[in-house]
């Protein structure tokens, strides 16, 4: 099924405005702290993306890097998208989350979406919620574009143009040195991304936000800083010299968050105590061991930055090559929780997208604007509407991004966790292409009344003649799905 980011807005967006109530909107005027507008900066949003994963790809070559396949991983991964699913789409970046093999306590992001967490970091984190605040930290320099904007500041000697024209051409000293101008050092086995203090009120006040729309306590982010700051002595881990502490942090925080409505955290889970127990057995080097390593060139990591499936998104073309066995999940669950909505889902797939919007998809079964395999997640302002006059609307736009797509009978009553909904097969053109041809895809799509009177829709998608292999999955994730 094919999907313009843009469409799907602009559907939500039309049905708000066809089907908003007053009180729709008093509610949204109640419901807690927003994320501010990022702002603009001069180069564009996939100029930004570009020169994310470019460096990305230089960290790939300096640090060893945990595989994707490994458990810790999928778990910061699992946490990131819960953090990411909190931002409203128009303001979201692919976020990326990889794993460095380094026992000191850091992270680092960059721009576009990649973002770096140590072992270390994993191990000093005393429980789920102060990991979710470096993360959520971390998340917010790229939200808010600080190193691009850092970069403007300055007025370097080069535009931003020209500079974003030295990575992509590895002239003036290659990414690393072209870089150097956005504020970061690559090279030789470390990076540093250095913020300034204002930078770092801003970070810590955006994380706050979406740590608070997680479900995770904000003091947390700031506790977990302020004991970095007691347990070291002068100079610091590296994290603090990058992300130089901006004044009282917890103080700050229980500024920021004393008007926001009273909500019940869910600081830690068993996941994290496990992950926990992960990142003590795994191999993990210091600093100047990897220096040492970087130097000596037995950096040899078996993933690249492009391993979880999104940033370097397949074209429709290249599709032609998922073979069943990529795309079929591997029997383990794993829980999705956020922005209301939660479900099971299958152990190798990820969720991805963010706010109201979500994918959740095998990384081999989905390319930029498309989905061959997986769910598609969204939700309606459904006020006033009844749930067949909605599901109707949103068939009709469906077409509109699908050219051909047939509703196959007639919407049937379904009840999902004591939800009533309606159900009905959709036929339509896969993205895949096998030997040049194109193939009927089989898309199920099921319309919820949630009981906040939203309507929310999930549309379960594979090729027509792997449908039935997916289809015992499909009932399951939909079995675990639950509106709150
Ligand atoms: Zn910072």
């Amino acid at each position: 099924m094919r999907f313009s980011r843009g469409c799907m807005r602009s559907l939500g967006l039309v049905l708000a405005l066809l089907l908003a109530a007053p009180d729709a909107l008093l509610r949204a005027a109640t419901t807690g702290p927003q994320l501010p507008d990022p702002g603009r900066v001069s180069i564009t949003r996939e100029q930004q993306q570009q020169l994310g994963l470019k460096a990305a790809a230089e960290v790939y070559k300096q640090m060893p890097i945990l595989p994707d396949s490994d458990p810790l991983v999928q778990y910061v991964r699992g946490l990131g998208h819960k953090l990411e699913a909190v931002i409203p789409r128009q303001y979201s970046w692919p976020y990326q989350f990889h794993v460095v093999q380094e026992s000191d306590i850091n992270a680092f992001a960059l721009p576009g979406g990649p973002i770096f967490v140590n072992v270390g970091t994993i191990r000093a984190a005393e429980n789920e919620a102060e990991l979710a605040g470096v993360m959520a930290h971390e998340m917010s320099h790229v939200y808010m574009q600080h190193s691009i904007k850092g970069a403007q500041k300055q007025g370097t000697a080069q535009g931003l143009g020209q500079i974003f024209g030295a990575i992509l051409g590895s002239v003036l000293g290659g990414p690393a040195g072209a870089l150097a101008q956005l504020g970061a050092q690559v090279g030789a086995g470390m990076i540093s991304m250095k913020y300034s203090r204002a930078d770092e009120a801003q970070a810590d006040a955006v994380g706050a936000i979406i740590m608070y729309k997680a479900g995770y306590d904000p003091h947390y982010m700031a506790r977990f800083f302020q004991r970095l700051e007691q347990q070291v002595g002068p100079g610091g881990p590296q994290f603090l010299s990058d992300h130089p502490n901006p004044g009282n942090r917890v103080e700050a925080v229980s500024k920021e968050i004393q008007d926001w409505p009273p909500r019940t955290y869910h600081n830690d889970s068993p996941q994290f105590a496990q992950a926990r127990q992960e990142a003590q057995n795994v191999k993990a080097y210091s600093a100047q061991q990897i220096q040492q390593m970087a130097k000596s060139g037995q950096i040899h990591n078996t993933s690249s930055p492009a391993g979880d499936g999104r940033q370097n998104p397949a074209d429709s073309a290249a599709m032609g090559n998922v073979t069943l066995n990529q795309v079929m999940p591997n029997g383990s669950y794993q829980a999705y929780r956020g922005n209301g909505i939660s479900f099971r889902y299958p152990g190798n797939w990820q969720v991805m997208g963010g706010g109201q919007s979500l994918t959740i998809a095998p990384p081999a079964g989905v390319a930029q604007d498309a989905v061959a395999y997986g769910m598609i997640l969204n939700s309606l302002n459904g006020n006033a509407a009844s749930l067949d006059d909605v599901t109707g609307q949103l068939i009709a736009n469906l077409q509109q991004s699908n050219p051909g797509m047939r509703q196959l009978g007639s919407l049937q009553p379904i009840r999902v966790n004591g939800v009533d909904g309606r159900s009905v097969d959709l036929s339509s053109t896969s993205p895949l292409r096998r030997a040049g041809a194109s193939e009927p895809e089989r898309d199920w799509l099921v319309s919820l009344a949630a009981p906040n009177g939203n309507v929310v829709y999930a549309v379960f998608i594979a090729p027509e003649r792997d449908f039935s292999q997916l289809r015992p999955t499909y009932e399951q994730m939909l079995r675990s799905l639950h509106l709150q």
